[in-house]
Parts: structure tokens; sequence; C-alpha cells
């Protein structure tokens, strides 16, 4: 077949749905009926929303699905309860005058002559079906979490959900990525979160793990010679859950040969502003980029959120002979300013602010609230004239700011007021415009290690050396750059890739900078590594959080509110009781013995 025929045949869309939901059961949806469909004859399904009196003789019984409501006059001895399902056939007629609703898409007809069969009785809901659940305990939601579901914000969130799907799907597609499917029986993913464990039957005492991601596999199926990998996948990671964290979770995983950064990025921010016009219609403008290293330094974290300013402003040169202890030769001071909040942080915030910067690492934190004149400020008398004049030009402050500053190692003077900058400035996740960015550079390698005294790969050990940095690798590794980037958006990291090293001497070297000797990297990654020697081309991949993304797009701040059936907190599943103890008898099979949870 010719490029054109695939072309061609791509173009014959034989999937666009009809648009037709009638069944044998219904002939219309109950939200979508409307004025035009007066005098017909209509079935819907669904489930009793209400049911109220209406004189002697009738009842209203507003029967809801997935699109909405809709109001049927039934007989009054006709016995409908509350969630009971029904099929109802009646005419569609006009509303009476003054009982028009003009809140409700169908609030200005009504099925009337209806005949009701009861298709399922119900027992009375564990809550309301509707957003007066919202204030229930989550416990509660999700244990009833298939009645929950019906509400209308849970259904409009698994909707937008696969809105996305289907977008990320079309888009990847378009660019003529090949889905995919890996195992979910696995060996070990260095992605360094701890692994759930799969005893083996047939081998007891031996264990598969659960993908943490497809990583492994699909840089194989780069050696396989499929060129453009993705999947919708299922990733496993036993750490402890939070608003933006399950043990489970999705990923739009990808991967690509011949490529560097740029055509990563070109592909994945397809996906992503493909899938934000899905749901919002209208596409974000083009992605921007930094570099980790200006993140850190403007904005003081490595996902930074630029719906908002407030950027962490350089000070070290004002204070470069400073005759102030605390500031005298810091490696970084910086400030932040927030506006006009003099008035409102009084001694009690500011203390608050001071153990809030101690307990994340700082020595101390100066604050300066900016007068007409001047600055009031337990420190401006140790600062002179010329540095408090160079401090409020440089801060750009105005009378009634606040004015914060961290003086410490670089990481710790970023790291500190990145985090103060979040707590006094950033709205909710999903308020405002999106904004997406690329963090690129990323080190490759973190902190070092207390057990070996090596340094610890900041992706995972695959991740290719900056080309500029090589030479660092032995010399200097806390200071090497690397092709790994970071997708973030509104504060949110969605997820991270990188160009992978496909050589076996720099895989070399990047191991042994981790301690990873010639033997150990044979045990652990040799099923992996050795199938490169038969011809790894160059490649590189992303994966990002599905969850996230969908969550911030519905418009969610805890990503359990997007899953159908997620776990709680503290990791269990209110439904099904999950998890339970072992069968005796299926562990005795697994050659598995349970001991006493140590106390
Ligand atoms: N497997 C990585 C992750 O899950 C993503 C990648 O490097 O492609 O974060």
């Amino acid at each position: 077949m010719t490029d054109e025929a695939t072309t061609d045949g791509a173009m014959t869309d034989s999937h666009t749905p009809s648009g037709s939901t009638a069944t044998s059961m219904r002939t219309h949806l109950c939200g979508e009926l409307r004025a035009e469909n007066i005098g017909q004859t209509v079935s819907v399904c669904g489930w009793v929303a209400r049911r109220r009196e209406h004189g002697e003789h009738l009842a209203f019984v507003d029967l809801r699905d997935h699109t909405g409501i809709v109001q049927c006059v039934v007989d009054n001895d006709v016995d409908v309860r509350s969630e009971y399902v029904l099929r109802v056939t009646g005419v569609v007629r006009e509303r009476p005058e003054g009982t028009v609703n003009d809140t409700l898409p169908t609030g200005r007809i009504e099925i009337g002559d209806c005949s009701v069969e009861i298709l399922r009785k119900a027992e009375p809901p564990p809550f309301p079906v509707d957003a007066r659940a919202d204030d229930v305990d989550e416990m509660i939601r999700l244990q009833f979490r298939y009645v929950d579901l019906r509400r209308e914000r849970m259904q409009e969130n698994l909707r937008v959900r696969s809105t996305i799907n289907a977008a990320v799907r079309n888009a990847m597609e378009a660019q003529r990525f090949v889905e995919i499917e890996t195992p979910m029986l696995v060996p070990s993913t260095p992605e360094g979160a701890r692994e759930f464990l799969v005893p083996s039957r047939k081998e007891p005492g031996s264990f598969y793990a659960l993908p943490q991601s497809p990583q492994l596999f699909k840089q194989l199926l780069m050696v396989a010679g499929f060129d453009r990998y993705y999947q919708i996948a299922r990733c496993l990671r036993d750490e402890d859950l939070r608003a933006d964290r399950q043990y489970e979770f999705m990923q739009l995983d990808m991967e690509m040969s011949f490529v560097d950064q740029d055509d990563v990025l070109d592909a994945v921010s397809e996906a992503v502003l493909a899938a934000t016009e899905a749901v919002t219609g209208e596409r974000p403008p083009a992605i921007e980029r930094i570099t980790w290293h200006d993140a850190m330094n403007r904005f003081g974290v490595d996902k930074p959120d630029l719906r908002f300013g407030t950027e962490l402003v350089e000070l070290t040169p004002v204070f470069a002979d400073t005759g102030f202890k605390a500031f005298a030769g810091a490696e970084a001071i910086k400030g932040i300013r927030v506006p006009g909040a003099a008035a409102t942080h009084g001694r009690n915030q500011l203390d608050k602010l001071t153990d809030r910067a101690k307990e994340l690492g700082a020595k101390g934190l100066v604050w300066m609230k900016t007068t007409d004149d001047g600055f009031d400020s337990p420190v401006a008398k140790f600062l002179s004239d010329g540095e408090l004049q160079a401090l409020r030009s440089q801060m750009e402050a105005e009378t009634d700011d606040l004015v914060l500053i961290v003086a410490d190692e670089w990481a710790t003077t970023c790291e500190v007021l990145g985090t103060l900058r979040n707590d006094l400035g950033r709205p909710p996740v999903h308020e405002g415009p999106y904004r997406y960015v690329w963090v690129v550079e990323f080190p490759l390698f973190v902190g070092v290690d207390r057990e070996t005294g090596r340094p610890k790969s900041a992706h995972h050990p695959f991740t290719m050396p900056h080309p500029d940095d090589l030479d660092k690798i032995e010399s200097d590794p806390l200071s090497v750059r690397s092709i790994a980037y970071d997708l973030v958006l509104n504060g949110w990291e969605l997820g991270s890739g990188s160009i992978r090293i496909h050589e076996a001497e720099l895989q070399r070297r990047v191991f042994l900078a981790l301690g990873i000797s010639d033997e150990e990297a044979e045990n652990k990654f040799g099923f992996f590594l050795n199938p490169f020697d038969y011809g790894a081309p160059p490649h590189g991949g992303f994966a990002f959080g599905l969850d996230r993304l969908v969550a911030i797009l519905a418009g969610e701040e805890n990503i359990r509110e997007i899953i159908a059936f997620p776990k709680t907190q503290s990791g269990s599943d209110p439904m099904t009781n999950s998890p339970i103890p072992g069968d005796p008898k299926a562990l005795a099979e697994l050659g598995l013995k349970v001991l006493a949870p140590s106390t």
C-alpha cells in the first residue's frame, strides 16, 4: 500500500457516531425533549428523580437519565418512588401557562397520558442524587459510588475524561503513532516508587511487579522498529495517596525514534492542546519553555505556576558588601514582593511565615513592609541607606507591600521562597487560564544516596546527559544537565520524559556514576539493555498523567472526582471492601505465610 492509499483510507471515517441513542426501549433521552417534539408519542427510560402530587388523581414524576430531567404526568395510583427505574411512554405536550420552568432545558414541555412500566424498584438512595451529595462524607459516596456517579457532576466529569481520551488518541493517531499494549505482570521498573508485588503460583517465592510505567517495554518497541508508540496505559505505584495521587493512574505514554527533544515536545504538545481544545472549545497558545535552572531561579520550584506573578527577585548583588550578619556571605539572597500585603500581615502572620520558612529548611526569613519613605522591619536598622534604596528599586516595591527575603544556599533560598510564593498567591489549580509550560534541562542527578554516597538519578538511569556536560559525569556529576523535561499545567506536574541513552558506553558511565557496577547492571537491567546490542535507534519519549489533566480541565481539585472507582486516601475501597485478608488456601498455593504485623 502506498502512503497515499493509507491516508485516503484513514479519511473514510467508519467510526463517526450516528448520533442516535434510540433503542428498542426508548425513542428519546429524557433531557433532550424540546418544544419541537410536541405532539409526538415518545418513550423515555431513566430513574425517578422526584415525585410530587398534582391534584387528586395525578402526580408529576421527574424522570432522569444522563442528559437531564423530563417531567412526566402520571396517574396518582402509580406507585413509583425515588430512584425506581422506569420506562414511560406518553405524548409530549406544552406545559400549561404558569408552569413553564425556564431554568430547565426541558422546562417548556412535559409528557402526558403516560403509561409507566417499572423496570426495577429501588431502595431509598443513601444520599440525595444531586449537588447536595457534595457535602456527604466521601466514605459514604465511595461506598455507594454507583449512586454517586448518577449525579450530574460525576456524569460530566467522566464524560470530560472520555472526551480527553478520545482527543489524545486522535492526536496521536494523526501523528502516526501506533497504540501497543504492554504487559501488567512485569519485572521491576526503575521509576523510583514502591512497587506492588504479585506472587507467582508456578514459582512460589518469586514475584512479578505491577508496572510503574511501560518504560522498559516502550523502549524495546523502539528497538523493534515501531518508530512511534503510544498507549493510554495503567500504571501502579504503591505510594502514599493524596489529592493528585492514586495507586492506579492512567498515563498517555509515548516513545519515538530518530528524534531530538523538540520532536517529542511537539508531539506531546499537540496531544494536550487538542485535549484542552476538545473540552474548552479553545486551543491554548503554543506551550512556552523554561529551563529547570530558570524555573528554580524565578519561581523557586520545578513546577512553576505561571498564572500569577510574585517572581523571585535576585538580591545577592544588592547585599554583596553588606555588614548585616544574616546576609553576609550567603550563596543566594532573593526576595518576593506581595503587593499590598503589609496591612494584612500582622505580627502573628509574620511569625507563622517565619516558622514555615524554617520548617522548609531556611535559617530564617526577613520581612520588610514598605512605607512611604522606607521600610518597617526589625532588620532595617542593620542595612545601609544604599542597600535599602537598591532593595526598594530592585523589588519594584510600593508603599504597603510586604517583601520577604531569604539568604541561604541557592537551592534552599529558591525552594523556600518558591513555596511561600505558592502559599501566598496560588489560585486553585483549575482556576484562571490554562498555563502550560515545558520545564527542560533537568539535572541528570539529584542529591546523594545516603547508603552508597553516590548521586541519585533525577529521572531514571536511561536518561541522556546534556551533550555539553558529558565531560563532567565523573568529575562533577551533580552539575550535569540532562535532556529530560517535564510538562506543567497551572503548577501541577503533568508528566516527565527524556531522550534516552542508546549507546552502551555512555550507559555504562552513567551506571558507574550511580554506583551500579557492570555486574549489577547486567543482573538488574541486562534483559532490557542487552537487546540494545541488536540495534537500538536514538529515541526519546514522555508520559503524562491523564487523571491530573482531566481533573484540571473538569474543574476538580482532587483526582478522585474524575476516577470512576478510586481508592480512599488510605488506599481502601469502601464499595468492594478491598483490600481483604488473603484466603488461606490461596496463600498456601502461593507458598505464602502472613506474619502478624509488627507493632
Ligand atoms: N516512564 C516515565 C514516567 O512514568 C516517563 C518517560 O520517561 O517516558 O515518568
